[in-house]
């Protein structure tokens, strides 16, 4: 392959520079008629080989679409400038090559006048900067590999031409010179994000077949292990070393360096006839999509966290492959190096088969020898794979080397028509989700652990809570259940007891009961009566006492009592002459009695005793009164008026009255206090006897001016007019009338006198028609009319006679011609006293009294009154004109 590549490729280079020299153009897109006519073959190769990796991401670990994009290998020749040994040595001659950079067309000269164009993807002159070239060669790869497709980048060429200068250096003394491997791993250093990306990497050299391990010399002879599934190959033993920073990388590089180094060394070798290839591993977790996808999951109702912790994150691991052949120049077979034949073979075994291989993708061929050599398959997916690849050629400028220089360019022509169909290697992250979902199930299993280890312990306390109030339940329930049977059983003894009590009552007969009852009250009875008994008898002593002392005080008492009876016994007879005496001394007062001097008498009175008694001498009728007065004394008599015996009453009164009929003693009576107790009597005595004697005297008594005035002042009128009303023994009226009659006679009285109702009380006894009442009631008319007259003629202003008033007039005619003379009398001196006023004139006409003054005028006896009348007619105008009106002359 690599002299058929060489020969092949130097021909069909030239040939096609040639022959599509015309349609080439100094644009990059010049080329893309070039790469798109092999397009289709570039698509076989495409078909064919991508039957590896498409069922690998077809069988559910990528996570992107499997259609790839086409991308052709790019291609960049590089040309060393001259050293100091070709200076000097091709001093004389030009370079081999002729580069048009700004044409991306380098000239491959043939002799002097003739050359052979190429067109490059990019031509890199001896003056390009290693910056330039990164960016030119390497840049858009690796950019390529941090968006999650695998790159390679690739330096064939003949040794010294540069490729490790290119590829690897690193730039300690000059940070300019600083090559592909070291740029590509700043940038990708400064694109990912450590906390989720990982760098790791794999530093390996291939010499003879062999893969060493340049991490681990010891490790010499690593295995290719080919997914039988994806086809994807990879090498398990390769050391594989996380870079976390620039310096960690460099060391890496460094350490890988040295290594190398000392293999080569070791094995006898050139590091020129040895492939370096760095693999480098991007693994980047790719944000947003898996979020959005939880936050959709989220939305259509899903637990976001069951969701997010069953679907698997989606991660993109590419891997950048930097390959720094073995030097292309052709090994002399002889073993000129000191390689035998077989070594010679071998160490060319790989960059043939690579030559092979890019030729038969190249041309589309049906067959890839790709598993020829270990070269080939670990480059598997950068030609013809999935992967984006650029290619350096580096070639010197010494004509000597042309034949090389040729065939590099040649090779990289060739190159330039590989067509990859780059693919993003993204897939779902299974083992992380796996380890997501081991952690989480852990965690799961932990809090199972935890869960079920409380519960146990909340189970077992709540068993020993409810078994402690189980416990006191059950002895608080005992206690309640003693307290209860204390109650009970009491109750029950209770109840015995009071039903015992009723059996023993219901067996007492009702009889029994009152039995007892009325024994109790019996003795209480008894009891009391004893008590009273105790009391009645301590009673009785001091009522015995009592006794004897009133015996004794009665003894007394009698005694007295026979004395006193002795005295009234004496008395009684004493008064017995006193009235007799008294009686005499009436009659013979009776006998000289005249108008003006009236002294009612008590023959009446003492008539019953007349017939009885002697009528003794007249000749002392006062010595008995005196010797009573010196025997008894006036207060005794005066007291015996209020004594309990009414007999002794009726003698002290009739006494009194004898007394009272005495002018010497009346003045004394009086001043005893006699006029009250016999107004007293009046009053109060129920016996009609007293009442009249009482009367009689105060009669007496009323012959006084100074007693009629007492009398008066003491109610006496009405009393002697109660007297009156209530008398039945016209003897009674007598007396009354007697003693108003006399109270008539009082000029200062009058008023007083008829307005207690004395005249009414004269007049209201005529009834009784008694000659000796009517006398009395005419001598008191005969009085009263005198004071009027002569009040009259004193020239006091009086006004129509008070009797008129009183309606005496129609009495005083009735009675004015009275066969008594004493009734008579009187009459007629009163009717002359009425009409010598002449206020009275009129009531005397009307009442017919004028008829009686005429009368009076002509025939009374007595000539003093005759004449007083015939004066009275003649002086009075009024009668004297109704008598001339009646025609009577007196
Ligand atoms: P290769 O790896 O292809 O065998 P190297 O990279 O070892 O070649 O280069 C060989 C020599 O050439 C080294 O000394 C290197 O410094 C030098 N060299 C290569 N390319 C350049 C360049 N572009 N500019 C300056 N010196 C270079
Ligand atoms: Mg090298």
């Amino acid at each position: 392959m690599a002299s058929g590549a060489r020969n092949g490729g130097a021909r069909a280079g030239s040939k096609m520079d040639r022959q599509q020299g015309p349609a080439a153009t100094p644009k990059p897109a010049a080329g893309k008629p070039r790469l798109s006519a092999s397009a289709s073959a570039g698509g076989a190769a495409y078909r064919r080989t991508s039957s590896g990796p498409l069922p690998a991401a077809g069988g559910g670990g990528r996570a992107s679409s499997d259609s790839g994009v086409s991308s052709r290998v790019r291609v960049a020749v590089r040309l060393r400038p001259r050293n100091a040994e070709e200076q000097v040595a091709d001093a004389d001659f030009a370079d081999c090559v002729e580069l048009q950079p700004e044409l991306k067309r380098l000239k491959l000269r043939k002799n002097n006048w003739e050359s052979d164009t190429f067109e490059f993807d990019e031509v890199l002159t001896e003056f390009s900067s290693q910056k330039r070239v990164y960016e030119v060669v390497a840049k858009p790869v690796v950019e390529s590999v941090l968006e999650g497709y695998n790159g390679t980048v690739m330096a064939y060429g003949q040794t010294g031409t540069g490729k490790t200068f290119t590829l690897g250096r690193l730039g300690d003394e000059d940070t300019a010179a600083r090559g592909i491997m070291v740029r590509a791993m700043e940038d990708i250093l400064a694109d990912i994000t450590p906390e989720t990306d990982t760098i790791s990497l794999s530093y390996l050299q291939l010499y003879m077949e062999m893969i060493q391990d340049l991490l681990d010399p010891v490790n010499d002879n690593i295995a290719i292990v080919e997914d039988p599934r994806t086809g994807d190959v990879s090498l398990p033993g390769a050391t594989v070393v996380e870079v976390r920073d620039q310096k960690s990388f460099m060391d890496l590089l460094r350490i890988g360096e040295a290594h190398r180094a000392a293999a080569n060394t070791k094995m006898n070798t050139e590091s020129s006839r040895s492939h370096a290839i760095l693999m480098v591993n991007v693994r980047r977790a790719v944000k947003g999509r898996n979020e959005m996808d939880v936050s959709m999951s989220a939305e259509n109702g899903h637990s976001s966290s069951m969701m997010g912790s069953l679907r698997p994150p989606i991660v993109r691991k590419s891997k950048l492959v930097v390959v720094d052949l073995a030097g292309s120049e052709r090994i002399d077979k002889s073993g000129s190096e000191g390689h035998t034949l077989e070594e010679a073979k071998s160490i060319n075994l790989s960059l043939s088969s690579l030559g092979k291989c890019i030729n038969a993708l190249a041309e589309s061929s049906a067959h890839v020898p790709v598993r020829d050599s270990k070269l080939t398959r670990l480059l598997k997916d950068s030609f013809g794979g999935t992967a984006r690849t650029s290619l350096v050629v580096t070639i010197g400028p010494s004509p000597r080397h042309r034949g090389e220089t040729t065939s590099t360019i040649m090779f990289g022509q060739r190159a330039m028509k590989v067509q990859n169909m780059v693919k993003l290697k993204e897939e779902f992250d299974y083992k992380s989700l796996c380890r997501r979902l081991d952690i989480e199930l852990d965690k799961l299993i932990a809090e199972n652990e935890r869960q079920r280890k409380y519960f146990d312990d909340e189970v077992e306390r709540i068993t020993t809570e409810a078994q402690c109030r189980v416990v006191e339940v059950e002895r608080e329930c005992k206690i309640a259940l003693e307290n209860e049977k204390m109650k009970y059983h009491q109750e029950y003894l209770d109840s015995i007891k009071i039903l015992e009590e009723k059996w023993k009552v219901h067996q007492q007969s009702p009889k029994k009961e009152n039995e007892k009852m009325l024994r109790q009250s019996a003795e209480d009875e008894s009891n009391d009566l004893r008590n009273q008994l105790l009391h009645w008898k301590k009673m009785e002593a001091t009522a015995t006492a009592e006794v004897v002392k009133l015996r004794r005080m009665l003894d007394t008492e009698a005694s007295q009592k026979d004395k006193f009876e002795e005295e009234i016994a004496v008395l009684k007879s004493q008064l017995m002459q006193l009235s007799l005496d008294a009686d005499e001394t009436r009659m013979s007062l009776d006998t000289g009695d005249g108008p003006g001097k009236i002294f009612p008498g008590l023959d009446s009175l003492m008539s019953h005793t007349r017939s009885s008694q002697p009528r003794e001498q007249s000749n002392g009728p006062k010595a008995p009164v005196a010797k009573l007065f010196e025997q008894v004394g006036l207060q005794k008599i005066l007291s015996l008026l209020e004594s309990e015996e009414p007999d002794v009453r009726v003698h002290a009164v009739k006494v009194v009255a004898n007394l009272a009929a005495e002018e010497a003693n009346q003045e004394k009576i009086v001043e005893a206090g006699g006029l009250t107790s016999l107004l007293m009597l009046l009053r109060s005595s129920e016996d009609e006897t007293i009442r009249r004697v009482a009367a009689g005297a105060i009669a007496n008594l009323a012959m006084n001016e100074t007693n009629q005035d007492l009398i008066m002042a003491q109610g006496g009128v009405t009393l002697l007019s109660m007297t009156a009303s209530d008398a039945e023994d016209p003897q009674t009226l007598r007396m009354v009338a007697g003693a108003i009659a006399n109270l008539c006679g009082n000029d200062k009285l009058q008023a007083r006198l008829r307005g207690e109702g004395g005249i009414k009380a004269l007049l209201g006894m005529v009834k009784c028609g008694h000659p000796d009442v009517l006398a009395q009631v005419a001598r008191g008319i005969a009085n009263f009319a005198k004071c009027e007259s002569r009040a009259a003629t004193q020239g006091n202003k009086v006004g129509r006679s008070l009797l008129v008033d009183d309606g005496a007039l129609p009495w005083i005619v009735k009675n004015a011609n009275n066969e008594a003379a004493p009734i008579r009398r009187h009459i007629e001196l009163a009717l002359c006293h009425l009409a010598q006023h002449e206020v009275n004139a009129k009531d005397i006409v009307s009442e017919g009294a004028l008829w009686e003054l005429v009368r009076i005028s002509r025939d009374c006896s007595r000539e003093d009154i005759r004449m007083l009348a015939y004066r009275t007619l003649t002086s009075s105008p009024t009668l004297q004109s109704e008598m001339r009106r009646l025609r009577i002359e007196c």
